[in-house]
């Protein structure tokens, strides 16, 4: 007889740890099966955000943000330091220390909220089976009432173009580089290429951007990337666009990078270290048996629902490896809607309030549609915006750049693209809205969720 619990999640993501813990709240027993190994060699629970993603990027971001400031403005509020330096081991060992510190925090909370733990490969057999291959290659055959797929995702790679972990990096070489390289690389202005570009420029590196589509950040609204392109080229990043990269080749120290430029002029481009960031997908390597029954659809991503339901009975997925945007938030919050459904109650997402935030200088976010997606969609809008330029605090900080802007319905007056509420709230409204991460804001959220005892990120 194979070991049953009423909930088996594969992967311990934001999503997945979300979905084990909020089962085990609601009463059902829950197991959750993660396979990643952190940097010292032992498995380490939170997936990519927690190990090499939302936590040590921003952790980074900070780190060096702090060092832009002593080595730019803080002149400005008459503060002056003599030869400031960075010592980049010291930077990435506290990096590794919050990680560390934040990966152990799911471990015990497993055990707060009796979350059984396996260290292994999961694999989703018929029947709602689950294989299980521990580190050491044991097998054990586990299964469930409900198992929810939660296996997040992995970097595209471009062929010809591998990761080596030294000179060609995804995300996870780019925040373990131990020396600041002179020139850093990049492939792709999205998320990954800005954030992690601005953190080595800002310490020192000679940072080229190269981006296939002519246009800058084409999922922010454009009078926001209009501003953001002209901060980041102040800021020294170089970002070329309409860029084809025809190969990457390692000689010796560097990579030489060739490329066509916008014109089509044959370019070539030599740097320290390269970053591969031109976006990710579902991680369903081997995670299905040829008989589970769960479809994927043409992107590769495990098919669901609108609540996450796949084509096989009692299997759900959740996070990265499903539709959606590929943001943490949005994993945990359908785990928690999962975890609510199983157990009888109501559970859902709305895809269309799921805000995003890009961590670099200025933050960009933004929550809700475009102007240009409203007006491709044919809805009349009406839109109105004011520049951080007026606003004392904004000018306090140093930070007196960019705009908010909000898009409304021209006839209806709904907000449509920024989500800003001024309402007589419950806790469970509170509770109810899904809180960018890693926000200040998230410990509303938890606060919200422990006014009924149950907080996800500390034991009620
Ligand atoms: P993951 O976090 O990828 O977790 C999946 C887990 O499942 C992993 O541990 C994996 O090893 C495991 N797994 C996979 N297959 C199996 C299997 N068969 N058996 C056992 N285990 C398995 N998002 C934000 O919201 N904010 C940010 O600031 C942010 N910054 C980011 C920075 C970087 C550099 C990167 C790469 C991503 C960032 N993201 C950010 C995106 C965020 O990390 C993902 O959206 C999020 O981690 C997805 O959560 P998930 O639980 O779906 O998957
Ligand atoms: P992305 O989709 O954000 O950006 C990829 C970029 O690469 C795009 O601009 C794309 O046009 C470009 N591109 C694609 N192929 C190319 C090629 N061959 N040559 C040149 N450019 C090419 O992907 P990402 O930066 O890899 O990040 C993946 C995802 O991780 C993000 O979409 C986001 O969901 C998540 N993430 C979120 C945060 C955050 O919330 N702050 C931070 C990092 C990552």
């Amino acid at each position: 007889m194979s070991t049953q619990f009423d909930v088996i999640v594969i992967g311990a993501g934001p999503a997945g740890y979300v979905a084990a813990i909020r089962a085990a709240q609601l009463g059902l027993s829950s197991a959750c099966v993660d396979d990643f190994i952190g940097k010292d060699g032992k498995p380490a629970l939170g997936g990519t955000c927690l190990n090499v993603g939302c936590i040590p990027s921003k952790a980074l971001l900070e780190s060096t943000k702090q060092f832009h400031a002593l080595t730019h403005s803080f002149k400005d509020h008459g503060i002056t330091a003599s030869e400031p330096a960075i010592d980049v081991p010291v930077m990435i060992g506290r990096k590794d220390k919050i990680v560390k510190q934040l990966t152990g925090g799911i471990a015990t909370l497993f055990k707060a909220n009796k979350v059984k733990s396996y260290a292994g490969r999961g694999k989703l057999l018929a029947g709602k089976q689950v294989e299980v291959t521990a580190l050491d290659g044991t097998v054990e055959i586990i299964s469930a009432r409900h198992v929810i797929l939660a296996a997040g995702s992995i970097p595209i790679q471009i062929p010809g173009i591998p990761f080596d972990g030294t000179h060609v990096v995804d995300n996870v070489g780019a925040l373990n580089i131990s020396a600041v390289p002179k020139r850093f690389g990049v492939i792709g202005a999205g998320v990954i290429g800005l954030e992690m570009g601005s953190v080595w420029k800002r310490i020192g590196s000679e940072v080229t951007i190269l981006e296939a589509l002519p246009d800058f950040l084409g999922l922010v609204d454009a009078d926001i990337s209009r501003v953001a392109a002209r901060e980041y080229k102040k800021q020294g990043l170089d970002i070329k666009l309409g860029c084809k990269v025809t190969a990457a080749v390692v000689v010796g120290d560097e990579v030489q990078i060739s490329y066509t430029d916008a014109s089509g002029a044959a370019q070539q481009l030599l740097v320290d270290t390269l970053l591969v960031s031109v976006g990710r997908r579902a991680h369903t390597k081997g995670l299905l048996a040829d008989d589970s029954g769960v479809d994927l659809n043409a992107r590769g991503q495990i098919e669901v629902d609108a609540h996450n339901r796949t084509s096989a009975a009692d299997v759900w997925a959740i996070g990265d490896c499903v539709r959606g945007p590929m943001l943490a938030h949005k994993g945990s919050e359908e785990g928690i809607a999962v975890a609510e459904l199983i157990a009888g109650k109501a559970g859902h997402v709305n895809l269309d309030t799921i805000p995003w935030v890009i961590y670099t200088e200025p933050e960009i976010a933004w929550v809700g549609k475009t102007e240009q997606e409203c007006k491709d969609a044919g809805i009349p809008v009406k839109t109105g915006s004011f520049p951080f330029a007026a606003i004392g605090r904004a000018m306090a900080m140093n930070e007196a750049y960019g705009q908010v802007k909000v898009i409304a319905h021209a006839e209806t007056d709904r907000v449509l693209g920024v989500h800003m509420m001024e309402f007589q709230a419950s806790s469970e409204d509170l509770a109810r809205i899904c809180h960018a991460h890693p926000t200040l804001s998230e410990a509303i959220h938890e606060a919200a969720l422990g006014v009924d005892k149950r907080a996800i990120h500390r034991a009620n």
